[in-house]
């Protein structure tokens, strides 16, 4: 029997998920258009901002993302390579508590302001327990990422997304594929193309064999199978985490409930 690290819950063989920075007010409109293809996703909020002019309000968040992850983005949006680890620090763990107070939940999914990041940001964000963290440099590639703080999207929304939507569904071939896309809600209004992510919304979504999930859903589910425990003949298998998972045995999708010993 082989068994294999390669499915999303429920045996879905891909992910698809959206990520998109800043928090203006046009992320109403674009979280809706998501909200009516069943899509999901993560906005990283700069706290700062928030409850101002063309800006939404912290009120609004719980309703407006109640499908998506609320995720930090820094409370004034500096670029974290450039300021001290004391800077760095404050400006995480300050938008995470005013963040987490309108979420309700623990905030722990972010995405680098203007993409600054190096590895001092990767070690003080280690210990802010920042978990993910979506950088700007697109690969056109669906992989994961090694390390979740350093993940690089498959493609900003102005680069192709439905061709690459295409060759992301031809794939059938059980692999962890992952298509995540960024950008700005406010760059629809501003170069009049709203109607480009209501199309790609409209063909991504509806399909049986799509995992579609926020950002930390992502993080938190591969992290877990990344973690599962085997015996060396690889009939037991453990899952120490608090997330059920799926492991394939001869290609069929097996489930591993949290906590729990499967044996094959
Ligand atoms: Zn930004």
């Amino acid at each position: 029997m082989r068994v294999m690290l390669n499915s999303y819950p429920y045996g879905k063989i891909r992910a698809l998920t959206m990520s998109y920075d800043d928090g203006t007010d046009n992320d109403r409109r674009l979280a809706k258009i998501f909200d009516d293809n069943g899509l999901r996703g993560s906005f990283h909020l700069n706290s700062g901002y928030l409850d101002n002019d063309n800006r939404l309000t912290f009120a609004e968040l719980p309703e407006t993302f109640r499908n998506h992850e609320i995720s930090v983005h820094t409370v004034t949006h500096p670029s974290l390579a450039l300021v001290s680890n004391e800077q760095i620090i404050r400006e995480v763990m300050d938008d995470r508590r005013k963040l987490e107070s309108a979420a309700g939940y623990p905030v722990r999914g972010m995405s680098y302001p203007n993409g600054s990041y190096d590895d001092r940001v990767l070690s003080v964000l280690r210990s802010c327990n920042i978990a993910c963290s979506r950088t700007t440099l697109s690969t056109h590639a669906f992989k994961l990422p090694a390390d979740f703080l350093a993940w690089h999207p498959t493609c900003h929304h102005r680069e192709g997304i439905l061709d690459l939507l295409d060759t992301f569904k031809k794939n059938e071939r059980r692999s962890l594929s992952c298509f995540l896309v960024w950008g700005h809600s406010y760059e629809f209004p501003r170069n009049d193309n709203w109607d480009l992510i209501e199309e790609f919304s409209k063909r991504a979504g509806g399909d049986d064999l799509t995992w579609y999930a926020t950002n930390i859903e992502i993080c938190d589910y591969v992290t877990a199978l990344r973690a599962v425990q085997f015996s060396v003949d690889e009939r037991m298998i453990h899952n120490p985490s608090g997330i059920d998972i799926w492991v394939t045995a001869d290609n069929e999708p097996v489930k591993i409930p949290a906590g729990k010993t499967v044996r094959l």
